[in-house]
Order: C-alpha cells, then structure tokens, then sequence
C-alpha cells in the first residue's frame, strides 16, 4: 500500500516537472502512471524547455520584451525591432 502511495506522488511530481519545462503536466502525471514514474521522469529531464517557456523566462527576468506588430523578442534597450522594424516609443 506504501509503495502504491510513492507510486502516485512521484507520478504527480514528473507532472509538475513537466509543467515547470512548459509541457502538460496532466499528460506527464498520466504517461508516469501508466509507464512508471522512473521512466516519466527521465523523459521529462531528457526533454529541453518548449520555446514559449524559455522566453517567458526571458520576459520575467527583464532581458528582452515583446514587439507588439510582429511578437518577436527583442532586447528590452532596442529602439527598434530586429524583426520587423517597428519604433518602440
Ligand atoms: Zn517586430
């Protein structure tokens, strides 16, 4: 019965690791259930962070800023964007 309580916590903790690469969690918890949560959280320490993850970070760390006309990043001191040209005022 303990082994079946551990089972599921590490299950649920693979799902919040994924969560924190920006992937489903709900999806990991359940590959970690059916698979086993070893196997889960391997996958999700293989997996690198998606794209949308790593430049929230950038946003939250105030390194860069999103252009509002083309939604690329660019470095919050830029004048203009990189991307498309727009003038930040
Ligand atoms: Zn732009």
């Amino acid at each position: 019965m303990e082994l079946f309580f551990f089972y599921i916590l590490f299950s649920v903790l693979v799902g919040f690791h994924a969560d924190s690469k920006g992937y489903s969690g709900i999806n990991f918890f359940v590959l970690a259930i059916l698979l086993s949560p070893i196997i889960g959280f391997i996958t999700t320490l293989i997996l690198s962070p998606t794209t949308e993850e790593i430049e929230d970070k950038e946003i939250a760390t105030g390194n860069k800023k999103r252009c509002p006309e083309c939604v690329e990043l660019v470095k919050l001191d830029a004048s203009v964007c990189k991307h498309c040209g727009h003038t930040f005022t």
